[in-house]
């Protein structure tokens, strides 16, 4: 009728399993966080990369990021739509948006096809 409260062996430490873990991590894929305030950032770098076409060489071209889914130019206006996170930066395109004002812009833009 004895209790043995008292572990005969110190409890091993988790080093014995832990160390199989890297192996495993490799298989694991990057999964593209959307949710990630990282996002955000990407746009903000991308607005101090990115230039409009049409002005690049004249006048610079800034773009000012506009209900987070529109590069607007600062120099000429032309609107250029961030489609899936992808800068559609076509002159084309720019100029398809260039008349419509800023709160008339559909979020998100619509895919250029054809
Ligand atoms: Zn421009």
């Amino acid at each position: 009728m004895s209790t043995a409260r008292a572990p005969k062996y110190p409890l091993q430490p988790l080093q014995a399993t832990s160390h199989q873990e890297p192996a495993k991590a490799s298989v694991v894929k990057l999964s593209k966080n959307l949710d990630s305030p990282g996002e955000f950032m990407v746009k903000a770098d991308l607005l101090e990369i990115l230039r409009c076409p049409v002005c690049v060489h004249d006048k610079g071209g800034k773009l000012a990021l506009v209900k987070e889914t529109w590069l607007v130019c600062q120099d000429c206006g032309r609107k250029y739509p961030i489609v899936e996170d992808i800068p559609v930066m076509l002159i084309d395109e720019g100029d398809k948006w260039h008349a419509m004002a800023e709160i008339d812009l559909p979020v998100p833009p619509p895919r250029p096809e054809g």
